[in-house]
């Protein structure tokens, strides 16, 4: 931290910009903002009582893999050096006429650009017993104590859902000693992202630490004893008997705030290339934002670095007079000046069943089934994106011990890949996706039966970018 960040003073009157929500989003902004305007007052309001952590550490916190002072990375040397102000209350609604923010306790935040940063939050199914202590879901620090009140006296645990969050659930539960059972509510594992192959090595890895797997069962009911959880059953009517029920069915971008107070939304709170919203001076980033460019529907991504980079868009916008103070219409971004957000290749590097997986891309069909019910945390839906017309997508995968790489090629360019295992891969896909890198001198011995993907795509990865 040297220098002082927002060295442009502009003599105008200090611009009030609030930002509701305290995660990768609204920090990146309240960043942004700070380098381009010295003066600007900066609030962050959060209903959390911490400062800024790491959600995706949560579970390696709850795991036992790391000490919960690593999630923490901002001293409160920070805030000073940035000159941001912190609120901890819950934003209860927005007046965009009068521009102010209603918090907890009536207290009244006025603004001149406001942020919605407001993240997502774990879905629930609409089951009896639902309401039961015992179940939990992993969205916050908060649930972290939850999860370990819950498990303090508990023998086992039943987890239903999919993709990165439900793994996670069970590890945490397999570490602090419980048996688990795992409802799946198809055949196999998170089959909107990995092959058959790909979840079949997943669930042999759950089934050696002795997780119990049920296929094709769904959750009926939750069983309760005294206001607690005390068993499970299936729509079927098995009943399997356990104290912590883990919920992990997706997540939904949180609108409370958004949708009464006017802001346009669909799956999440639309907004332009610049972060604008529909209401003027009103911008959206992160986990809540679909970014769109007309009609057609946005991705949601609910992953950290597109967090980062849309908080960083929305603030470097909300700092820059001329865009703010023009036509906020949704849509209307041809010819704005100020910062534009570039989708760039989703990529999200997880740990699943004891196994590091990178993801990155297009890597599965559009409509694929899931045990998710909604949008899966650390994914994107961009990774279900139909492929562009023209040639067909070719898939190839090699395998080892262990180990397991898929990638998709699509004329000369590489489209997509899934990682497992050994990682040395993983960054030299992501490259040659995001560089759109003409795969020609090496496609014809990538797509040849039983090719040693590494062998081929590392040497050629150090050649283009040397
Ligand atoms: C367990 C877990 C594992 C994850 N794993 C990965 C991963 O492997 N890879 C990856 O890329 N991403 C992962 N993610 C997702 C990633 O953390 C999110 O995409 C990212 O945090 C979104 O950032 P955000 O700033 O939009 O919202 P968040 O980080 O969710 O922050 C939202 C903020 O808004 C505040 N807030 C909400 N409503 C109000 C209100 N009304 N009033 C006041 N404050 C409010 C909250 O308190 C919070 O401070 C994971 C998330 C979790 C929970």
């Amino acid at each position: 931290m040297s220098g002082r960040p927002g060295a442009v003073q502009t003599g105008r009157q200090a611009c009030r910009h609030v930002i509701i929500g305290h995660g990768p989003a609204g920090l990146s902004a309240a960043e942004a903002i700070r380098a381009l305007d010295a003066d600007a007052s900066i609030t962050i309001v959060s209903e959390e009582p911490y400062r800024f952590y790491s959600r995706p550490g949560l579970a390696f916190y709850l795991a036992k893999r790391v000490p919960q002072e690593q999630l923490f990375s901002r001293p409160d040397a920070y805030y000073r050096h940035w000159r941001i102000d912190t609120v901890h209350a819950r934003a209860e609604g927005l007046d965009p006429t009068a521009r102010l923010v209603h918090l907890a306790g009536g207290r009244r935040l006025p603004y001149d650009r406001l942020l919605l940063a407001t993240g997502s939050a774990a879905a629930l199914p609409n089951v009896p017993g639902i309401d039961l202590a015992g179940v939990v879901t992993l969205d916050s620090l908060s649930d972290t104590r939850t999860i370990l009140d819950a498990v303090r006296q508990a023998r086992s645990a039943v987890v239903v859902g999919g993709g990165v969050t439900a793994l996670e659930l069970i590890e945490v539960f397999l570490a602090r000693g419980l048996k688990v059972h795992y409802l799946l509510r198809r055949a196999r594992y998170w089959s909107s992202v990995l092959d058959e192959a790909e979840s079949g090595l997943v669930l042999k890895r759950l089934r050696d630490e002795q997780v119990e797997i049920h296929t094709e069962t769904e959750l009926g009911q939750v069983l309760g004893r005294k206001g607690r959880v005390a068993g499970i059953e299936t729509r079927a009517g098995q009943r399997i008997g356990c104290e912590v029920l883990g919920i992990a069915i997706g997540v939904q971008p949180r609108l409370e705030l958004a949708r009464p107070a006017g802001l346009p939304t669909r799956k999440g709170v639309l907004v332009d290339g610049h972060m604008r919203s529909g209401v003027k001076d009103i911008f959206a980033a992160g986990d809540i934002a679909e970014v769109s460019d007309g009609d057609a529907p946005g991705h949601l991504n609910m992953l950290w670095p597109v967090a980062i980079a849309t908080g960083r868009t929305a603030g470097a916008n909300m700092a820059c007079a001329d865009l703010a103070d023009g036509p906020a219409a949704h849509g209307d971004t041809a010819g704005a000046p100020g910062a534009l957000y570039r989708p760039g290749t989703p990529f999200n590097v997880c740990y699943l069943a004891d196994l590091w997986v990178s993801i990155a891309g297009q890597v599965s069909p559009a409509g694929a089934d899931d045990d998710l019910r909604h949008a899966g945390r650390g994914s994107s839906e961009a990774w279900q994106a139909a492929s562009p017309d023209g040639d067909a997508l070719r898939v190839v995968s090699g395998r080892a011990p262990g180990a397991y790489q898929r990638l998709h090629v699509q004329g000369n360019r590489l489209a997509g890949a899934v990682i497992m295992g050994d990682q040395r891969l993983a960054t030299p896909a992501r490259y040659l996706i995001e560089q759109a890198i003409d795969l020609g001198p090496v496609r014809a011995a990538l797509l040849a039966p039983g090719a040693d993907l590494a062998q081929v795509l590392l040497p050629f990865y150090e050649a283009v970018r040397a």
